[in-house]
Order: C-alpha cells, then sequence, then structure tokens
C-alpha cells in the first residue's frame, strides 16, 4: 500500500465516469452536481468509437451552464457521433454552499491560470497537468472548454490560434470571437502545441438563456461528424483582435454604486455590464476614481504595455474613456475584479 505523508495532500485524481445511465444523473442539474465525488471525467460512448472529442467545463465552480448542459445531454440520451469525454474539475467549489458560488475556493489558485509549465505543488497545478496529460493521451479531435461571464451579457467564443478550425468550434456557439496574443496559463493556450481549443463564455452566470446557448452548442458538437471544417452559423464571425485587459493594482477597495463613495478607491456604475460588447464614448460616465488613475489601473496589451494613459483619463474624479471603445467580459464583482479583471476592451 503506497501511504501518503501525512504534511502532503493526495494527488489529484479525476473519477472516470463511463456511459452513465438515467436512472443514475439525479433529476435536475444540481442533483447531479451533487452526485459527483470530486474532479469528474464523464465519457460517453459514440457512433464511431475510434474517434473522440472533449468538453471541459467547471474550471470556475460559479460558472454552472456547461454542466447544465451535460445534464440534459445525459437526460436526453443523445447518442454523440464520435466519442466524448468531459472533463469537470472544480466540482468542490462548485458544491461548497450556497452552491456555484465560488470561482475558486478560497486561498486555492485560479484553475484557468495553471494550464503551462512549470506545474508546482499546488493542487490547481497538479490537476491541469493531469487534465493536459489526459488530453494528450485521448488525442480528441478538439476540445471546448465551456464558461460563463461574471457579469450579464451576450455569448462569445475566445482563441489564442486563428484559423478555419477554430472557428468552426466557436460557431457551433456564437457569432463573437475574441482572438487575443495574450497567455495567461488558460486551457485554451494548448491550441498553440496541442489540438485545437476554444474557450466558449455562454454569457451571464445567472442567465437562463447562458443554459441554453450551451446545451444547443453543445448538443450540435457532439452530433456533428465533422467539426472542424465547415461553419455551423448562419451569421458570419465578427472578430475582436487583441483586447487589453484593464485590470486593478492589488489592494484597491472597488465598489459599485451610483455615486462616489468614502469606503471605495474605485467606485463603478453598478449597470456596467450594460455595455458588453456597446461602444462606450469619451462622453460615457464608467465611475469614480480619486486620485491618479495609474495608481489603481493597468490596462496591459498582449504585448505586455500598458496603454493605460491612452484610453483612460479623469476629469474632475469622474472615470471616463478618452475614445470610442467597445467594452466586453465586463464583471460586476469585486472580486473577480480584483484578482482577474475588470475588462476587457478593443480601440473602434
Ligand atoms: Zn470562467
Amino acid at each position: 500500500m503506497e501511504i501518503t505523508p501525512s504534511n502532503q495532500k493526495p494527488a489529484p485524481q479525476f473519477n472516470y465516469w463511463f456511459d452513465p445511465t438515467i436512472a443514475s444523473i439525479g433529476k435536475s442539474g444540481l442533483e447531479f452536481l451533487h452526485l459527483l465525488t470530486g474532479p469528474t471525467h464523464l465519457h460517453l460512448s459514440g457512433r464511431d468509437r475510434s474517434r473522440c472529442r472533449a468538453i471541459v467545463t467547471l474550471l470556475h465552480g460559479n460558472e454552472p451552464s456547461g454542466l447544465y448542459a451535460i445534464f440534459e445531454l445525459l437526460r436526453q440520451q443523445i447518442k454523440p457521433a464520435v466519442d466524448i469525454h468531459f472533463f469537470i474539475p472544480s466540482v468542490e467549489a462548485a458544491q461548497a454552499p450556497p452552491g456555484f458560488f465560488y470561482r475558486m475556493l478560497p486561498a486555492h489558485k485560479d484553475l484557468n491560470r495553471c494550464f503551462r509549465a512549470p506545474f508546482d505543488n499546488s493542487g490547481q497545478d497538479q490537476l491541469a497537468a493531469l487534465l493536459l496529460s489526459r488530453l494528450q493521451a485521448l488525442k480528441p479531435e478538439a476540445v471546448i472548454d465551456v464558461h460563463n461571464t461574471s457579469g450579464s451579457g451576450p455569448s462569445f467564443g475566445v482563441t489564442t490560434f486563428l484559423d478555419d478550425r477554430h472557428e468552426a468550434l466557436v460557431s457551433f456557439f456564437t457569432h463573437r470571437m475574441i482572438v487575443t496574443d495574450m497567455r495567461l496559463g488558460a486551457l485554451m493556450e494548448i491550441s498553440d502545441s496541442l489540438m485545437p481549443t476554444v474557450t466558449i463564455e455562454c454569457g451571464g452566470a445567472q442567465e437562463k438563456e447562458s443554459n441554453l446557448m450551451a446545451y444547443e452548442g453543445i448538443q450540435k458538437y457532439v452530433e456533428a461528424d465533422n467539426v472542424l471544417s465547415a461553419a455551423h452559423n448562419d451569421f458570419p464571425l465578427e472578430f475582436f483582435h487583441n483586447p487589453i485587459r484593464l485590470e486593478t493594482r492589488p489592494d484597491i477597495r472597488i465598489g459599485f454604486s451610483e455615486q462616489t463613495h468614502p469606503e471605495y478607491d474605485i467606485t463603478l456604475l453598478p449597470d456596467l455590464d450594460n455595455h458588453n460588447f456597446g461602444h462606450v464614448e469619451e462622453s460615457t460616465l464608467l465611475g469614480f476614481v480619486k486620485g491618479d488613475l495609474a495608481d489603481y489601473f493597468t490596462a496591459r496589451d498582449s504585448q505586455g504595455e500598458d496603454r493605460l494613459a491612452e484610453f483612460f483619463h479623469t476629469v474632475n474624479g469622474e472615470f471616463r474613456p478618452t475614445r470610442r471603445l467597445k467594452l466586453f467580459m465586463i464583471t460586476t464583482n469585486p472580486v473577480i475584479a480584483n484578482q482577474d479583471c475588470l475588462f476587457y476592451m478593443v480601440a473602434t
């Protein structure tokens, strides 16, 4: 028997589940979540067993649309065209009360920033490395990584690699596609070296349409004979190249309110996410900032250069763009704004 030293956590594993019966999956997506006992690798056999595809979801525990879609697919007893491997990593974070609340558990690393060497001893790096080794062994034709945005807004795809295969994958879900050179350690970055992989952001985690969009996209992806060549959308894709990330500096106090607030260094308007994929102009008020913007924000482009002063300024404490911009992936959650970024943007 292998003994694990008491000061070392056991290495994470994926629980393997092959062709679940309808009786074994529970009566709802939530029940399904609570039947899982840790990171899960769910394997569905397809009509052509010689090929396979992968879907990853719940890298972030507060983004339920992908899991609901998998439950629905199992409930509808959809027979895939090829074998499908679902990887569901952050089960523990998703299950933690009140449920689908934690992006990651407190003190854990963001799992979708861990997909690059070197891998440390943290559970998240180990799980990311394990997922990569599973994908390398299985050699799926493609990988779809299904997420939700934390603010409300429409769906979009993200890729670090632009070609017909990636366009085809995104077009199962949406017609908006972000193409970025930025490397943060996200799963989709394996496209560079391993297999076509795209991120799908299904829209807000609280919105019912996001679940429907995830289900319809995944259903088409698993049922299609060929997923890498033909575009599957009637609309042409709209591209957004190399967005800039507006990040806050560490330990800044961020709040959302209609008026400037003494407790916050940065006060943002509560309906900021209404601008998702819309335009903001010089005249658009985004919020209020005390003092110098550069003390609070960075706006890095894909080359790592800070472009803050080019795109934003304050006028009497009011935080505004300097020019017409398109914003997306806007969060109205101060914790995510602080830990990840407030929004992405491109100049238009
Ligand atoms: Zn996510």
